[in-house]
């Protein structure tokens, strides 16, 4: 029996690769877009796209059948395209939990404890030279922190927080059944009432720059901000004013509006501690990811049934 042909976008984890080649015909995508592979095209049922994929490029794919994203947030698929044409489009939900959560707390401490410029300190060879790295001037007990997102991830950084004699809170549309955590109704309310916030919500049309001026002000000048969510959500310009007048007093991000781009102002600050969008960028965890792509392949090849469609698109049913 013939394979399937699979197209795989560039700088794909090589994992993908090696879990999919003997069960699949593998192309990478051209650099000139799936047209560029010229009547293989037609060939084409699935592809496995990191970091997009856009109508456009489903269009030159006349025969698509299901788009495999191996992330979560999948902003950078037009889902209601796919679901026009009928094709399925994938996720990884859930086996990431653990490192994007593991990666806010980790980014929450080395913000509010600044560790990144006293390694720094250490590694210039100051310590030595000129005495102990200056105090940090804030401390993660007692603070209050509102989640502004409490899905899936949010959960697993909530969970986590609680030995850390914090308060939690959240903002999401609607309040999350089981949850003792303070609901605040709106971004505005949760800011005023905390002085950290974490941000973990997808990138949508409401979630545009909603991290402004006016909530950075809220936050205070202990205030600090997180996000490990989407660059997408925050407001860069008032970010880097709020940091620059002392209106806040920190900010961790591991996303950034304009990636892989980083804004030269954010490199200056020694209160800011910046990861490169690594959240989930771990070997197990990436392994995972790509296996519930895997799966996801599998699923629809043996059954039409993936593992973990996006809510935007069709699965037909069964029988
Ligand atoms: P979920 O869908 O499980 O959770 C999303 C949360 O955001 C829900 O609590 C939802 O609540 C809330 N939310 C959505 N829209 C709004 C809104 N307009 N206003 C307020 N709250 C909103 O997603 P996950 O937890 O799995 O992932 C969240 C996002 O994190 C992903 O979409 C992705 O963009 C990002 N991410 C980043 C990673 C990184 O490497 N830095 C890695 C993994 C994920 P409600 O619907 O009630 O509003």
């Amino acid at each position: 029996m013939s394979k399937e042909a699979v197209m795989l976008s560039q700088n794909l984890n090589p994992y993908v690769q090696s879990l999919l080649k003997d069960d699949y015909d593998l192309v990478t995508m051209p650099q000139g877009g799936p047209a560029a592979l010229g009547d293989k095209a037609a060939d084409i049922k699935a592809v496995v796209a990191f970091g997009g994929f856009s109508a456009a490029q489903m269009d030159e794919l006349p025969n698509l059948e299901i788009v495999t994203c191996p992330g979560v947030g999948y902003d950078g698929i037009d889902t209601a395209h796919a679901a026009e044409r009928g094709i399925v489009v994938t996720h990884t939900p859930n086996v990431l939990n653990d490192e994007v959560a593991d990666t806010a707390v980790a980014l929450m401490l080395n913000t509010v404890r600044r560790f990144y410029a006293a390694e720094t300190w250490l590694r210039e060879g100051r310590w030595e030279n000129e005495g102990g790295f200056p105090l940090s001037p804030f401390s993660v007990k007692g603070r209050k922190v509102g989640l502004y997102g409490l899905g899936r991830i949010g959960l697993e950084i909530a969970s986590r927080l609680e030995p850390f004699k914090v308060e939690i809170a959240y903002h999401t549309r609607s309040p999350k059944k089981g949850v003792d955590y303070a609901y605040h109704p709106t971004l505005a309310s949760l800011a005023e009432a905390v002085d950290t916030l974490i941000c973990i919500v997808p990138k949508t049309p409401e979630t545009h720059k909603v991290v402004n001026a006016e909530i950075l002000s809220a936050l205070g000048p202990k205030g600090i901000l997180i996000n490990v969510g989407r660059g997408w959500s925050v407001d860069e310009d008032a970010l880097i004013a709020a940091l620059e007048a002392g209106t806040i007093g920190g900010a961790g991000l591991d996303v950034f509006y304009d990636e892989p781009h980083v804004p030269e102002k954010l490199l200056a600050f020694d209160n800011v501690s910046l990861l490169p969008h690594v959240a989930s960028a771990s070997v197990p965890t990436r392994q995972g990811m790509a296996q519930l792509v895997a799966d996801n392949l599998k699923g629809w090849f043996a059954e039409k049934r993936p593992v973990t469609p996006v809510p935007e698109t069709p699965v037909p049913l069964k029988g």
